[in-house]
């Protein structure tokens, strides 16, 4: 039996939502739908992908500054520069922004420039980490660790409710397997056990799951469609020049295609994708 007290259900009916800004919430009917780049690259770069999504809409803006790169020698992230670079588009388009932490000592500049701060797969099991993002106010992103079950995962955001913080919202990426054809397996039945398990929210990053642009916006749909609470999608404004997964990045365009196919799937599930606000509407909300 899970000794999960915390994140499984206790009464069938209860779901936490988490809000993350006025006009952002996951857990609720509306679904969350996350975008950006795999990294923050530059100042630029960062614009565009912030114009082109708030109109989407997307509700929060991703882009890595701290990288868990599999070798030593890629790209690390642009580090504090890119935590600057954050807060300036979260500033100019009223958009929340979610970006990774690795360690313990990053916590605390991270959780000043973002609003939801991400644990990646590869730390989901970091448990002095979780223990320290357990005594945040800051929501989670926990993603689910490369080969983890999933009563691993749970326990993972058993350790973060456990030391204070309620607020968690898991992130299924997929698994790894013996096929190369996806760079990762995407766990739908994952979601679905999830749900029932636990009363967090669920999201579903198809991106890395995927790895391959062309394969995205179909999972993205089914994902939806299973029940999950929104979706992470990685989008570049030239995505082939993304300094890093660059192979499963979508172009701007195609990203808000995407987040309107969303909606039919959405409706049929009863759940919506948050219509966008105009920029008055923001102001005075
Ligand atoms: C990411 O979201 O850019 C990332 C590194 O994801 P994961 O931890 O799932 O590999
Ligand atoms: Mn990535």
């Amino acid at each position: 039996m899970l000794n999960a007290k915390l994140a499984t259900q206790s009464h069938s009916d209860h779901r936490t939502i988490i809000r993350l800004s006025e006009n952002a919430t996951v857990g609720g009917q509306d679904l969350l739908i996350i975008g950006g780049p795999c990294s923050v690259e530059s100042l630029e770069q960062m614009e565009e992908v912030a114009s082109h999504l708030a109109a989407a809409p997307v509700q929060v803006l991703r882009g890595g500054v701290y990288k868990p790169r599999t070798s030593p020698y890629a790209f690390q992230g642009l580090g504090v520069e890119g935590l600057q670079i954050l807060e300036t588009v979260r500033q100019r388009y009223n958009l929340p922004v979610v970006t990774e932490v690795m360690s313990i000592a990053q916590i605390e500049a991270v959780a000043a420039s973002a609003d939801m701060l991400q644990i990646g797969s590869r730390n989901m099991q970091n448990y002095d980490l979780l223990k320290a993002l357990g005594q945040t106010d800051k929501p989670i992103m926990l993603k689910r660790g490369l080969s983890a079950t999933i009563e691993e995962f749970v326990l993972a955001a058993e350790y973060i409710l456990s030391h204070g913080n309620s607020q968690v919202v898991l992130c299924e990426r997929g698994i790894r397997s013996f096929d190369a054809y996806t760079r990762n397996v995407l766990d739908l039945g994952a979601v679905v056990a999830l749900k029932q398990l636990t009363h967090l929210p669920v999201i579903v990053d198809p991106s890395h799951a995927a790895g391959k642009r062309e394969m995205v916006a179909d999972l993205a749909r089914a994902a939806v469609a299973c029940g999950a609470d929104g979706v992470m999608i990685e989008c570049h404004p030239e995505p082939e020049k993304s300094v890093s997964d660059a192979r499963q990045a979508l172009s701007l365009e195609d990203m808000v295609k995407l987040v309107h196919s969303l909606k039919p799937v959405a409706a049929a599930v009863g759940r919506r994708v948050p219509e966008v606000k105009s920029r008055l509407q923001l102001s005075v909300a």
